[in-house]
């Protein structure tokens, strides 16, 4: 069974699980990560004076070995080839629609997932699985998540072509160049799909409008943040989002 999270800043009403983790980090490492970043800029990358790297996720299991916990066990689920993971996904999303629908009170007008609070897609079989899934909630449940996992092969495809999915490619300075070729492409073969860039300043990438997030600048607190009171990254749109590391 998928164990979901409760995130501040993406839930739905205080407590909602709306979202789950695998382990950050490369797959050498023991992380789902395959398109992690090392070099300068990047997610995994350690920067001079400093003992780890800006993954949120990665901060977030040093101090709290509960959620690692909880996170090595869906990895191992979904590394597991002998699971059904396609089942695994909608006894999940079933879960998390029966509790948004029986709550009482102030929530957002549909209910939204984020895929993959920590970790990434580790493969195709998981891609394949979680848009199998992710079709059998069409205009029950909006979904969003951001991966860098945009070269491994079989990943993207079939995830490109969910009316109910908003997908990110998420990029900084080390797989800048990789990632626009792949957005580009998917674009012209009609994909919707969405950049988000982790850097210090604002990227400028030409043809491409970015927007920051409130919260990585300070704008906004992160309770409720993104579908209470911003909501830039949950629709379809071609809007890029800069996240300020
Ligand atoms: S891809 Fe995301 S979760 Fe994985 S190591 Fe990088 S920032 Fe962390
Ligand atoms: S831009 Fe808005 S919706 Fe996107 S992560 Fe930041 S707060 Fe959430």
């Amino acid at each position: 069974m998928i164990r979901a999270s409760c995130d501040a800043k993406t839930f739905n009403f205080q407590g909602d699980k709306n979202t789950f983790g695998t382990l950050p980090g490369l797959p050498e490492s023991g992380g789902t990560c395959p398109g992690a970043t090392t070099g300068p800029g990047g997610c995994l990358h350690v920067a001079a004076g400093r003992c780890i790297p800006d993954c949120y996720a990665l901060k977030i299991c040093k101090l709290r070995h509960k959620v690692e916990n909880i996170l090595q066990q869906n990895t191992a689920l979904l590394l597991d080839e002998s699971v059904d993971l396609r089942a695994e996904f909608i006894e999940e999303f079933d879960t998390f629609l029966r509790v948004f629908n029986k709550k009482k009170g102030p929530k957002p007008d549909k209910p939204f997932y984020r895929l993959f609070w920590s970790g990434d897609i580790p493969n195709k079989r998981v891609a394949v699985a979680l848009a199998g899934a992710i079709k059998k909630f069409d205009k029950k449940i909006n979904f969003w998540g951001y991966t860098r996992s945009f070269s491994i092969p079989g990943v993207l495809p079939p995830l490109l072509k969910l009316r109910n999915l908003v997908l990110f490619l998420s990029l900084d300075p080390c797989n800048e160049k990789e990632g626009l070729k792949a957005y580009r492409k998917a674009l012209s073969r009609g994909a919707k799909l969405r950049i988000a860039y982790m850097s210090k300043t604002k990227p400028v990438v030409p043809g491409i409008r970015f927007t920051h997030c409130p919260v990585d600048t300070g704008v906004m607190p992160l309770k409720g943040a993104c579908l209470i009171n911003c909501r830039k990254c949950v629709e379809h749109s071609n809007v890029a989002i800069w996240f300020q590391s």
